[in-house]
């Protein structure tokens, strides 16, 4: 992981946070909650606030959802090349705004710098490539086999969507769903986390300069979530749920849809097991594993969750890993050199430590770290855990930290049980040399994604999305635009009849 250099003055953070948005984007442009309700916005590096925020109430949900609805016919009929070039003129303002969006990110959920600036490329990738995706929408036109009718096949916007994103990807959760939405002709309610939604603020307001119709989209955070979000739910002029966040919820939210049978997209937790076998390329499977399991201090459904090693290359693998790990710098991200920020919040590092106590409970052993850093901020060790039992509670949950717990294995038939036994299958890693086997991996472990030697899949040109309680659906690629639309079918009598 990079690191900057320059470091960031306490005014150019009060400059920037001073030009932030922080009501509620209505049809009508920026409001104040109906009941004037606000809500703290704090920084993960010292517990402090930087920011107060509009708390939607239900009534300002429903002002949104009315907006969303009235823009809907409107925004359906403009021509996909001016849907496009919206997108197009949002990538490139993003981009432009990469400083002030990186810093925002940062500020509201501690990740560094650097790594904050590559969450503004990756999100603004999005952008760009559902610009290119907006004019290829097409249909068909066929004769039907007995040559008599001819089928048509339309594909039109979904209509009105509800999106719900988490606080670990500000930019890119928020983007993967409003870009493809915009393409295909969507009007969209986004109610950001409440833990980060500057970002969302900041970039609701580039997405208003990029001349998006007013309408088109509508924000808001609040403190509320279920209060605010459940009836818009149950409302029939709502047409799609988007959700990335936990299973929990997501369990949660496609039982309320089910009342109206309400589409549902969801990018939901992730348990990822990363394979290192005996054959694979040593410096290139740590490599691998910093960045699966670094990348956002570990706080990232695609996080690697559980090594799987392969006994002949555990202690080699294990040694050289560890020393990478020894090396990353714990600061708040605003510092140069800093490589790993703090946590979210108190319970995400309470949690991962309770891991931690539970994994050693069970007979693991702390290799490194292992431990809450002191001070204000909620930071804690990257953290190495070696004999891990198979068997072992921290293999069962999602560890969102920089915690890194090692199995070892001695064939092919075990690691494939091993990773498959979890209920989530969002992603898996293996590192191999052997071609064979890696494809046969690819086969047989039950993921929607699979990195072959790459530590990192997300890609805005590739689908992404989970299989079992991980969710349903897919973001990005050329899949990642059906989603917001449906399939609409014209039987047509044959031209040449009577
Ligand atoms: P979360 O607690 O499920 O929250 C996600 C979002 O849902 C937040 O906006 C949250 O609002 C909202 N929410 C919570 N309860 C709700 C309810 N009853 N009704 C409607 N909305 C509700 O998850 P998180 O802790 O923010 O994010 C971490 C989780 O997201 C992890 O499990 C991670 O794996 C998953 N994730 C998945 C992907 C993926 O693509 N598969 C990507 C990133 C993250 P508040 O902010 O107000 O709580």
């Amino acid at each position: 992981m990079t690191s900057e250099t320059t470091p960031v003055t306490a005014e150019r953070e009060r400059e920037l946070l001073g030009r932030v948005p922080t009501g509620l984007l209505f049809g009508d442009g920026w409001s104040a909650a109906e009941d004037g309700a606000t809500f703290p916005v704090v920084d993960p590096a010292t517990g402090q606030a930087i920011a107060h925020v509009a708390d939607a109430s239900p009534a300002d949900g429903a002002r949104a959802l009315d907006a969303a609805a009235a823009a809907q016919e409107g925004w359906a009929a403009t021509a996909p090349r001016e849907r496009a070039e919206i997108l197009r003129r949002a990538f490139e303002l993003v981009t432009a705004r990469t400083d002030d969006l990186a810093l925002l990110m940062t500020l509201e959920m501690g990740k560094p710098l650097a790594e904050s600036r590559g969450e503004v490329a990756y999100g603004a990738e999005f952008l760009r490539w559902f610009s290119e995706e907006a004019p290829r929408i097409s249909g068909r036109y066929a004769t039907a086999p007995d040559g008599a009718n001819r089928l048509m096949v339309l594909k039109r916007p979904v209509g009105p969507c509800l999106f719900i994103t988490p606080w670990n990807f500000p930019l890119a959760m928020a983007t993967r769903k409003i870009a493809p939405a915009i393409a295909a002709g969507c009007t969209m309610v986004l109610k950001p986390a409440a833990l980060t939604p500057l970002t969302a603020l900041y970039f609701a307001e580039l997405l208003r300069e990029a001349g998006l119709p007013d309408g088109v989209l509508t924000v808001i955070p609040t403190t509320r979530a279920g209060a605010v979000t459940a009836p818009l739910i149950r409302d029939p002029r709502l047409r799609k749920l988007s959700f990335t966040g936990s299973t929990e919820v997501g369990r949660r939210l496609i039982a309320d849809s089910a009342e109206q049978v309400l589409r549902v997209s969801m990018e939901l937790g992730g348990n990822a097991p990363f394979l290192v076998f005996d054959d694979a390329d040593l410096d290139r499977a740590v490599a691998g594993a910093v960045l699966a399991k670094m990348r956002n201090g570990g706080e990232a459904c695609v996080a690697a969750n559980r090594f799987l090693v392969q006994r002949g290359i555990a202690e080699r693998f294990t040694q050289a890993f560890t020393e990478r790990m020894r090396g990353f710098r714990v600061a708040r991200g605003t510092e140069p050199g800093s490589t790993m920020g703090p946590l979210v919040d108190e319970p995400t590092r309470t949690k991962v430590a309770e891991l931690v106590a539970g994994a050693v409970e069970d007979g693991a052993r702390v290799a490194l770290g292992g431990r809450a850093v002191d001070g204000p901020g909620y930071f804690y060790e990257p953290t190495v855990l070696t004999d891990v039992p198979a068997d072992a509670r921290i293999l069962d949950e999602e560890i969102f930290g920089p915690v890194a717990p090692i199995v070892v294995f001695d064939t092919e038939e075990e690691a494939v049980t091993l990773a498959n036994a979890t209920p989530f299958g969002l992603v898996a890693f293996a590192f191999t040399s052997d071609l064979n086997r890696g494809l046969r991996l690819a086969e047989r472990i039950e993921t929607g994604m699979f990195g072959l030697n790459a530590g990192v899949v997300s890609n805005p040109a590739a689908p992404f999305g989970g299989v079992k309680q991980s969710g349903l659906g897919r973001e990005g690629g050329f899949e990642g635009i059906d989603e917001y639309l449906e399939t609409r079918y014209v039987g047509i009598a044959d031209p040449f009849a009577g």
